[in-house]
C-alpha cells in the first residue's frame, strides 16, 4: 500500500512536468580501460548474464558494451512466449531451470516483467502429430516439467475461440498443456534486467559497436569498440543474429545461419484467447497482449539474412494459417509488423560455452526461441565465464557438439512453435 501510494505522488508529480524527470532506470555508462569481463550485447541474455556475474560470483568490474541500445535487438521484438516443454533431457533441464528463474523474477529484479502464466497449448492436427505430442508429454514428466495430453474438448475448454470441428482443413485432434508456460513484457525483462545490473555496479555502455578483438597468441586480451579499446580479463559475446559476424572478426566459425523473422499483432479487441496457442503443422502461434492486441507470429524467412525487417509471403502465410485456427478473425485488422534477425543451429539448440579462443566465450543460436530461457541463459553463462568452466545444464550446450557428434535435435519441440 506504502509502494502504491508512493507510485501514486510520483505519477501526479511527474505528470506535471509532462513526464520529463523520471530518473534513469540505468546509469549512463562511458567505457572504462579495463574490465574484468565484459559482454557484448545488450539484450535480455547479456544483460542477465552481467547481472548473474555479479550477483552469484561476485564479480564488480563488469561492463555489457551494445551497438545500438538496450533490449534492440530481438529481446524486444519478439512474441515473448516462454515455456519449458522441450523433448531432450538437456533441453528440458535447461528451459526448465529457467523457467523457474522467471517464476521469481519480479521480485528477484525488483521490477515488474508482467510475467503471465496463462498457459501454452501446442495443437496436435494427424495422428502422428499425437504420437509426438503423446511422446514429448510422458518426456517432460519424466523430467519433473507439467505436462498434459488434452483431447478435442480439453482444448475447447481451455480455449473456446478456437474451432475444434472435425471438418476443418486442419482437424484438431489433441495438444499438449503446460499450465506453467505464458507470456511475459519482452521491453521490461531487458529493463529490468539493465536497472538491476546497474544498480550492482555493472557499466551498460549503450550506442558503442564492438569492430574487433584484441587477440594476442590465441588468447583474447578484449575488445576494439566505436569508443576505443577496451581490455578485459573475460569476453562473452551474447550478439543472437550477429553472432556468425563477430565470430569471424574473432578469427573462427560458427554453424549458425542468420535470418529474419517476423511478427505483428492486430487491432486490439475484448479477451478471447485466454492462454497460447500454438501449431506447427499449420504454422502459426498466437496470444493476447494486455492492451488486447493479438499477438501473431509464424516461420523465418526463407532467404538468410540480416536485416531486422521481414517480406510479405511470410506476413500472408502467417495470416492465412490464424484463419485456419480461428476462422472468427477475419474481420480483424492488422496494425502493425516487425523483424528480427534471429540465430539458427543444425539441431535447433544453443551454442553457450567456450570458443577456440582463450577468455573468449560465446552464448547463441536460440533461434526463434531464446526469450524464455533469457534468466536460465544468463545464469549458466555467468557461471562458464565466471569459473571458466561450463555449468552441468549447459556443458552439452558446446561448440564442439558440431565436431564430436553429440547434437540436441530440437526441431519438432522448436520449430514455430516458439
Ligand atoms: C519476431 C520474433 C519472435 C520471437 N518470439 C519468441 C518467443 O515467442 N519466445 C521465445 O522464447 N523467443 C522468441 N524469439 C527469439 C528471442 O527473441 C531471442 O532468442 C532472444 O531474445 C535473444 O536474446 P539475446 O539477448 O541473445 O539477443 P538480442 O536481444 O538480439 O541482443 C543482442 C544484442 O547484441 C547487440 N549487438 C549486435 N552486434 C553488436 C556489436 N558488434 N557490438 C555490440 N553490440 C552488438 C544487438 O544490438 C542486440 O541488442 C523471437 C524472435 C523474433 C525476432
Amino acid at each position: 500500500m506504502a509502494q502504491r501510494a508512493t507510485n501514486l505522488f510520483s505519477l501526479a508529480r511527474q505528470a506535471l512536468s509532462h513526464h520529463r524527470n523520471w530518473p534513469r532506470l540505468w546509469a549512463a555508462a562511458e567505457p572504462r580501460r579495463h574490465y574484468q569481463a565484459i559482454i557484448i550485447g545488450a539484450g535480455g541474455h547479456g544483460l542477465a548474464t552481467a547481472y548473474y556475474l555479479v550477483r552469484e560470483h561476485g564479480l564488480s568490474d563488469v561492463a555489457v558494451i551494445e551497438r545500438g541500445w538496450v533490449g534492440g535487438g530481438n529481446t524486444g521484438r519478439n512474441t515473448t512466449i516462454v515455456r519449458s516443454n522441450y523433448l531432450w533431457d538437456e533441453s528440458a533441464h535447461l528451459y526448465e531451470h529457467s523457467l523457474k528463474l522467471w517464476e521469481g523474477l519480479t521480485r528477484e529484479l525488483d521490477y515488474n516483467v508482467m510475467f503471465s502464466q496463462r498457459g501454452v497449448l501446442n495443437l496436435a492436427h494427424t495422428v502422428h502429430d499425437v504420437r509426438e505430442a503423446k511422446r514429448r508429454v510422458n518426456a517432460n514428466r519424466l523430467n519433473g516439467i507439467d505436462a498434459e495430453f488434452l483431447d478435442r474438448d480439453g482444448v475447447k475448454a481451455v480455449c473456446p475461440g478456437l474451432d475444434v470441428s472435425p471438418t476443418r482443413r486442419f482437424p484438431i485432434l489433441g495438444a499438449t498443456w503446460q499450465k506453467r508456460g505464458g507470456v511475459a513484457r519482452h521491453d521490461a525483462v531487458a529493463w529490468g534486467f539493465a536497472r538491476a545490473a546497474s544498480r550492482l555496479g555493472v557499466d551498460v555502455i549503450e550506442n558503442c559497436p564492438v569492430e574487433g578483438f584484441l587477440i594476442d597468441n590465441g588468447v583474447c586480451k578484449g575488445v576494439r569498440t566505436g569508443k576505443g579499446e577496451i581490455t578485459a580479463d573475460k569476453v562473452g559475446i551474447v550478439v543472437a543474429g550477429q553472432s556468425s559476424v563477430l565470430a569471424g572478426m574473432a578469427g573462427f566459425r560458427l554453424p549458425v545461419t542468420s535470418h529474419p523473422l517476423q511478427a505483428m499483432v492486430s487491432e486490439p479487441i475484448k479477451p478471447v484467447v485466454p492462454c497460447v496457442v500454438m501449431s506447427g503443422q499449420v504454422h502459426a502461434y498466437v496470444s493476447q497482449s494486455d492492451k488486447g492486441e493479438l499477438v501473431l507470429g509464424a516461420g523465418i524467412d526463407r532467404r538468410n539474412g540480416y536485416g531486422q525487417r521481414g517480406s510479405f509471403p511470410v506476413l500472408e502465410q502467417e495470416a492465412a494459417a490464424l484463419l485456419e485456427l480461428f476462422p472468427a478473425f477475419s474481420r480483424l485488422r492488422l496494425m502493425r509488423s516487425w523483424g528480427g534477425t534471429v540465430d539458427t543451429c543444425p539441431d535447433a539448440s544453443p551454442i553457450i560455452g567456450r570458443t577456440p579462443i582463450d577468455n573468449l566465450f560465446i552464448n547463441c543460436g536460440w533461434g526463434t526461441g531464446g526469450f524464455k530461457s533469457t534468466p536460465g541463459s544468463g545464469w549458466v553463462f555467468a557461471h562458464t565465464l565466471a569459473t571458466g568452466q561450463p555449468h552441468p545444464l549447459n556443458a552439452p550446450f558446446s561448440l564442439d557438439r558440431f565436431t564430436s557428434g553429440a547434437l540436441i535435435d530440437e526441431h519438432g519441440a522448436a520449430g514455430v512453435a516458439h
